[in-house]
């Protein structure tokens, strides 16, 4: 299936654009949850403003739409600084950095998503930049080629990524600040949406709001779609008042279940208990069992379906967990039955 299909995708999709824009928290008091992220972002943005000096480079990581690229705004807004985004697949040479970062201004947010992407020859003129402000461009072609060196203002980069396994070690030890992103729980969801639908001018229940929040993976920009979704829902059905029972039932149609899985995170169950029945399954088998990106099922299902406790990865590969097979009202394994591997110690 096309990821962007997906209701619950937490990718970015087109038409989210103009009203994550509305509803990004445009400071630090207005984001929610990531509490040891918040607080301790709070402190080193004051104690960098004290001394008149740019914030340490940032790395965030964790799956899509938890909130990366509004913490990056919010963190330039607070600093009082410009912010430049881009994305590492976007910054194909060398060149393509070097006219961005010449073009900045002492103390500038420089905003690379999906840093993990960047191209190695792109990368390494990124280290000396990052940790001396300079720039080692190479001029001309062949035997004529020269270096030259270029200062740099001083700038803070944050990096954001779904896959902080796949950054290169010297990339990762050049950032002085990293945190992961943890999904939200429904109380955090339930402040975000509220704060939505104060901003979209949507009359609600606070359980209809509830249910958005308890069934939408734990992540904002779900709970901010699904959100739009059920308010047109409620338009047609209770009056334009989001309800318990109109949450409900616009959420069923999505074809959302009771914990927040999608129809996607249900194939996934299904073939790890019946198709495999309970064997480990390796992420490249499971995705082309499923007909989906390794990827995106290691960045955007399996943190979700690990954190409900319905899946678990051993050494040998994906296995669901009995919860998992109580979900999909089968009759789990007895445990022997597991196999090697996929013993509770060898959770990874
Ligand atoms: P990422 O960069 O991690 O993919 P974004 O920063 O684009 O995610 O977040 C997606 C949307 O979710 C934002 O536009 C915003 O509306 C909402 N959002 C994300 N994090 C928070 C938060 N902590 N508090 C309130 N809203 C949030």
């Amino acid at each position: 299936m096309n990821e962007t299909d997906r209701l619950l995708s937490a990718q970015l999709r087109p038409e989210d654009a103009e009203s994550e824009i509305s509803l990004r928290p445009r400071t630090l008091r207005e984001y929610v949850g990531q509490e040891k992220m918040r607080r301790s972002l709070q402190m080193y943005i004051e104690a960098a403003l004290q001394r008149h000096e740019p914030l340490d480079h940032i790395l965030l990581s964790g799956p899509p739409g938890l909130g990366k690229t509004t913490m990056a705004e919010i963190v330039a807004a607070e600093m009082g600084q410009n912010i430049r985004i881009t994305s590492g697949p976007a910054i194909t040479r060398p060149g393509d950095l070097a006219s961005i970062l010449t073009n900045m201004d002492k103390g500038d947010v420089l905003f690379i998503d999906e840093i993990h992407r960047l191209p190695r020859t792109v990368e390494e003129i990124l280290y000396p930049a990052m940790e001396d402000h300079v720039l080692d461009i190479m001029i001309g072609k062949g035997p004529m080629a020269r270096s030259m060196r270029v200062d740099l203002p001083r700038f803070t980069l944050i990096g954001a990524t779904t896959r902080q396994g796949m950054l290169s070690h010297p990339l990762r030890d050049r950032f002085g600040i990293i945190y992961t992103l943890e999904l939200y729980t429904p109380e955090e969801l339930m402040r975000i949406v509220s704060r939505s639908a104060g901003i979209l001018g949507v009359r609600y229940e606070e359980e209809g709001l509830m249910e958005i929040a308890r069934r939408s993976r734990g992540t904002p920009r779900i709970a901010n779609r699904m959100l739009k979704r059920v308010r047109d829902y409620a338009q047609l059905k209770s009056g334009g008042v989001i309800t318990l029972e109109s949450a409900r039932q616009g959420i069923d149609l999505l074809e959302v279940d009771e914990m927040g899985l999608d129809r996607m995170d249900r194939e996934i169950l299904r073939v790890l208990t019946s198709v495999f029945a309970g064997r480990p399954v390796g992420l490249d088998t499971l995705a082309a069992a499923v007909n989906e990106d390794p990827g995106t099922i290691e960045d955007v299902y399996e943190p979700f379906l690990m954190q409900q406790g319905l899946i678990m990865r051993t050494r040998s590969g994906r296995v669901a967990t009995p919860q998992g097979y109580r979900h999909l009202d089968l009759t789990p394994p007895p445990e022997e039955a597991c196999g090697p591997g996929c013993e509770q110690t060898s959770l990874i």
